[in-house]
């Protein structure tokens, strides 16, 4: 697995760095934007926001731009942050300088074995579910995480996809908020409500409006009423 690391201050990305080498992963190290966005394909991006050439808001949504690769913001306690904003450039998660390593390893971990599951990597998922789910007009392929809605290629983000995929497994089937947070992201999210509703917002403006009815009080399903136009 190889990461890349884009943090310009040596006191945090020296150790850092080498903690995820003996952690067994093979460690790029860029300093700045530019360079972070001119890196060699990695399976994950550490991206610091408060980088010294280009805001990292902006490199966060240009690499999620280009690919699905999985983005973990990292910013310093007291930056002025909108949470929902960053989720909205696609970042997979977060943490908030000063963090302990082993918090970090966790979620780098969980991150991979989330997004390898999903493609398909993980056989024993991949033998319990179908790589191709249909509901209606909604056509979602596991494998190669490609969404069709009505006949239209959707582009969703990683953790767009994740959330409808997970909804899609039982469509009709109310599932609770806490339940969606701690499946579709995990135990170690920061657990902002605001999260699931901004990213079923936007699978609602991405597919249709009613593809997803929200319960009060309880949480979200997926409609399998077939949409008649
Ligand atoms: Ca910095």
């Amino acid at each position: 697995m190889r990461l890349l690391v884009v943090e310009d201050d040596p006191s945090i990305s020296e150790p850092l760095c080498q903690g995820l080498r003996r952690e067994g992963f093979v460690v790029d190290l860029v300093e700045s934007g530019a360079e972070a966005l001119a890196a060699d394909a990695a399976d994950l991006v550490l991206l610091d926001l408060g980088l010294p050439d280009v805001d990292g808001r902006v490199v966060c949504r240009e690499l999620r731009a280009r690919s699905d690769v999985p983005i973990i913001v990292v910013s310093a306690r007291g930056d002025e942050i909108d949470r929902v904003t960053l989720l909205e450039l696609g970042a997979d998660d977060y943490v908030v300088k000063p963090f302990g390593f082993r918090e970090l390893a966790a979620r780098v971990r969980a991150v991979l074995r989330r997004t390898s599951a999903d493609d398909g990597r993980d056989l024993g998922a991949a033998l319990d579910e179908p790589e191709m789910m249909v509901v209606g007009d909604l056509h979602i392929n596991r494998r190669t995480r490609k969404v069709v809605c009505d006949s239209t290629p959707v582009s969703l983000t990683p953790k767009e996809f994740d959330l409808l995929v997970y909804l899609a497994s039982e469509p009709g089937t109310v599932r609770a908020r806490e339940t969606i947070l701690s499946e579709v992201w995990d135990e170690h999210w920061w657990g902002s409500t605001k999260t699931l509703d901004v990213h079923v917002a936007s699978l609602r403006k991405k597919l249709r409006p009613d593809l997803i009815e929200t319960v009060r009080g309880v949480g979200f399903a997926l409609s399998d009423r077939r949409e008649s136009g």
